[in-house]
């Protein structure tokens, strides 16, 4: 079992790589890198684990959305995708993306603070288009640029 000071070497040490060798700009370098060792530190992963890519679709021009994706080294096939919209900000909201039961786009099914909110995290998205969602959730839902359109989930 590794140590919490071997760990927390290994987070430092990673950021430090991001920081000096990503061939993007430093600021985006030490954000994507700080967004992987959050997922790697919620999932109980190495920071390795965790692949980072640019969200083209919930990117503006003020933030550079990422998805963070990680394979279950327990469950081949599984897989989790996460959403951060602004990684510059530690506690940006994190949430799972999983398809959109009405259009079968990839969009926020729900926010994830610590692993408990993955418990249920293969069940099926149960959203009817015409029933309230929780209020912390329908705004990243319904405008979410990730539903294929026209879809009755996002009006
Ligand atoms: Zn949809």
């Amino acid at each position: 079992m590794t140590t919490i000071a071997a760990r927390a070497r290994e987070a430092a040490a990673h950021l430090h790589t991001a920081r000096t060798t990503a061939p993007e700009h430093r600021k985006h370098a030490t954000a994507r890198a700080r967004a992987r060792l959050r997922i790697a530190t919620l999932l109980a992963l190495a920071p390795t684990a965790i692949t980072t890519e640019t969200d083209d679709q919930r990117t503006t021009e003020l933030n550079t959305a990422l998805i963070l994706s990680a394979a279950d080294p327990a469950d081949p096939g599984a897989v989790y995708r996460f959403s951060i919209l602004d990684p510059r900000f530690h506690d940006d909201t994190l949430h799972l993306l999983r398809p959109c039961p009405a259009c079968g786009g990839e969009v926020p099914v729900r926010e994830v603070r610590t692993v408990v909110d993955l418990a249920d995290a293969h069940r099926p998205v149960d959203i009817p288009a015409d029933s309230p969602l929780p209020a912390h959730l329908a705004d990243a839902f319904a405008d979410d640029p990730g539903h294929r359109t026209p879809c009755p989930a996002a009006p």
